[in-house]
């Protein structure tokens, strides 16, 4: 999965009075896309020294023990010579980024993101300031204090023996399969997430709901709990036409993955297929 890096560690612990040297890295999005370098093919980041001394820089994580920034203002900072945005899709599909570089990429741009949509509170609308003792941003005027954003989901395996439910979702031009997903509602448990949309998408009830492994899915600020359950009663699949364009039940061996090991759902279906899912 995506943050199976071993042996790279990203720790993302809040660190205070952290400093960037010259040899920092560095990260800088622009809508949504990623300032880089190209070494050899490879994608390379910017370091802090690429830019002027006084560009502002935002402390985001460690990975191998080595802190990274987030340098500048999207749309406001000059981008050094040599360096150019790409988006995450052309990074993961067509430059085929190594996984771990991917993984941070996408972390960074979450955190981005969440620094950049609280610039100013929410309630009063005073300029924020950043947290000293933990990863927030502070209004000066109002007290509120703002986490940041991260947006829970299920990923949900329905079995009935030896086939599961795979599926395609409608509107999106993704050629290979899913399992039944979405997000938990306010209120919400997991388990209850797991059977409302199943019954949602594809018209089941289901039983012996059990926890798999999750997975941060930073690209669009999830954090994703996997599931597997078995039928409860009828089998007959009733689709959700809005949601999904296809919906069907498929045998162990004729499961087909995903052209990456990226995603947890990748891994049900291959610890399905493999016939390893915990019963
Ligand atoms: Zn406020």
């Amino acid at each position: 999965m995506i943050q199976d890096v071993w042996p790279h560690v990203l720790r993302n612990e809040f660190l205070r009075d952290v400093k960037a040297d010259p040899e920092s890295e560095v990260y800088l999005f622009d809508a949504g896309k990623l300032l880089i370098g190209e070494k050899d093919g490879e994608a390379v980041l910017p370091k802090a020294g690429d830019f002027p001394e006084e560009t502002e820089k935002v402390f985001l994580f460690r990975w191998d023990g080595r802190a990274r920034f987030l340098v500048g203002r999207e749309g406001e900072t000059e981008v050094p010579g040599g360096f150019h945005f790409v988006d995450m899709k052309t990074l993961r599909h067509t430059m085929k980024a190594p996984k771990d570089f991917v993984y941070a990429a996408w972390t960074a741009l979450q955190l981005a993101r969440w620094y950049a949509d609280n610039r100013f509170c929410g309630t009063c609308g005073t300029r924020t300031v950043f947290g000293t003792t933990e990863r927030s941003l502070i209004c000066p005027h109002c007290g509120r204090v703002i986490y940041p954003r991260i947006i829970p989901a299920v990923i949900v395996g329905v079995t009935n023996g030896d086939e599961i439910v795979l599926t395609k979702y409608a509107g999106r031009d993704i050629p290979y399969f899913a399992l039944v997903a979405g997000f938990t509602e306010i209120g919400e448990s997991f388990e209850a997430t797991v059977r409302r949309e199943v019954m949602e998408e594809v018209g089941l009830k289901v039983k012996n709901i059990r926890y798999y492994k999750s997975q941060p899915w930073a690209i669009v600020d999830d954090l994703l709990a996997g599931f597997y359950c078995d039928v409860d009663g009828d089998v007959t699949i009733r689709r959700d036409p809005g949601e999904l364009k296809e919906a069907l039940w498929v045998r162990r061996e004729d499961v087909t993955l995903q052209p990456d090991d990226f995603s947890l759902t990748n891994e049900m279906m291959l610890t399905f297929k493999e016939g390893r899912e915990p019963r």
